[in-house]
């Protein structure tokens, strides 16, 4: 059985010290039975820009939901290595639902690292586990673009009574999610930058949309913008400040989570390469077709786009719960670049994929057609845009020094 021992412990075994095992023996076939439902509605999915109802009830009854969660709160206490591997098979197949799932995952990985001990985050996670509650993320604001380090809106405090009212430019799949993990101003009179996090259910916020874009890719996102009022307890705040959740977990994992998923889609490109290269070479007598070294460009730009997430994936998981570790320079500027080559790697692979496939692979209808691939492997370096966090690193990267050996 593919059973093994928790690099972490969990909440109510750490009060004894006694480490949990992480039973992995089911989550291939689960996220496969998922990535099968996904597949069978992703061209509808795009074409109406829908929500990808089948993949999520499939996602519900698979329990990924809150796989996340620890034992103790009714989860199955996944890893990151995990969840990263079952954003790549969902990207494979839709790359919303694989969107969708790698945003949820990114807001339960802040409950799960920053809520425990606090006691109404804990009853969230056992909901999320329980209900199989999906959660949407809020940091777009107004016209602050990616600048997620600054908010606007404030919480307005009345004794333990908390309300927020927010412009809130892009929440994908916002008409559909169960909950909402928001970023605001610590109160009327704080810094844009002194934030603080707060999770929110259904019952104590309301959506009005404002917003509807026509999009190019990742369509059954349903990303809209909307008017967002919340009126609750302020015990919804947690417990530690925005910016160390931010730094510790909030980019870490969505950078792993999305990059997985981005390398799904560029995996999905390959194999309709592949499959168009096998035919025209069959059909030539064995004769290679012209594209065929686009083809292996793709295969070459895939494995450095694997590697790095493997790379990025061993660093997080070594130094998780190292706080000083995850906020150095090194650690910081390393997780933001993955971002930006991950990004930049999978569009590069699905335009070799493309490129290999020629008019097949260009044309919308037909088995090798990787446009809808393209299209939304493009959200990728747009997605927190890849030109602010290259300015963002630009005077980290000036202070860390120059490797001086290969595994420095
Ligand atoms: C598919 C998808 C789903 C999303 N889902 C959500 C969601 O659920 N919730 C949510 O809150 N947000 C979501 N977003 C929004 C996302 O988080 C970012 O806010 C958004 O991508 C930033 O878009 P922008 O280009 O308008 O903003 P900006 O980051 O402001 O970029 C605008 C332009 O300015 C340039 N620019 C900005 N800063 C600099 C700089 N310092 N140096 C040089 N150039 C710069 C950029 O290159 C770009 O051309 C989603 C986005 C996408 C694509």
């Amino acid at each position: 059985m593919n059973v093994q021992e928790a690099r972490f412990r969990d909440v109510a075994t750490e009060q004894t010290s006694e480490t949990f095992v992480i039973d992995r023996s089911s989550f291939g076939e689960r996220t496969t039975t998922v990535a099968t439902a996904a597949a069978a509605e992703a061209e509808a999915v795009d074409r109406d820009a829908r929500f990808p109802k089948a993949a999520l009830d499939a996602m519900r009854q698979q329990k990924l939901l809150g796989i996340q969660i620890p034992h103790a709160f009714g989860g199955e206490g996944a890893a990151i290595s995990d969840i990263a591997d079952m954003c790549y098979t969902l990207g494979r197949a839709c790359a919303s639902t694989a969107m969708i799932f790698a945003m949820h995952q990114t807001k339960v990985a802040c409950l799960v690292r920053h809520g425990t001990g606090s006691a109404w985050h804990e009853k969230l996670m056992r909901r999320v586990a329980a209900e199989q509650m999906l959660l949407a993320s809020s940091t777009t604001e107004g016209q602050n673009g990616g600048n997620i380090r600054f908010s606007t809106a404030a919480v307005e405090r009345n004794d333990a009574e908390i309300s927020l009212v927010r412009n809130a430019t892009v929440i994908s799949y916002g008409a559909q999610a169960d909950g909402i993990v928001t970023i605001a101003r610590r109160a009327n009179d704080a810094a844009g930058s002194d934030q603080v996090l707060l999770a929110i259910t259904r019952d104590n916020y309301t959506l009005e949309k404002s917003l509807e874009w026509e999009t190019l890719g990742m369509r059954g996102t349903c990303s809209a913008g909307f008017e967002l009022k919340f009126k609750g307890s302020a015990e919804q705040i947690f417990p530690e400040a925005y910016d160390k959740i931010h730094a510790q977990t909030m980019t870490p994992v969505a950078h792993l989570c999305w990059s997985s998923a981005w390398a799904g889609i560029a995996a999905a490109s390959v194999d309709r390469a592949q499959a168009f290269i096998r035919k025209a070479a069959r059909g030539a007598g064995g004769q290679m077709p012209p594209g065929a070294a686009h083809f292996t460009a793709a295969k070459m730009a895939l494995t450095k786009l694997r590697a790095i997430i493997t790379a990025n994936l061993d660093s997080y998981a070594a130094h998780e719960h190292d706080e000083r570790a995850l906020s150095s320079l090194d650690f910081q500027s390393q997780i933001n670049l993955l971002k930006v080559e991950a990004s930049e790697l999978a569009v590069e692979t699905v335009m070799a994929a493309m490129r290999a496939c020629g008019l097949s692979g260009y044309r919308n209808d037909g088995d090798f057609s990787v446009g809808r691939h393209l299209r939304d492997v493009l959200s990728a370096p747009i997605m927190i845009n890849n030109d602010r966090i290259l300015a963002n690193i630009a005077t980290a990267s000036l202070m860390s020094a120059v490797p001086a050996s290969l595994r420095d």
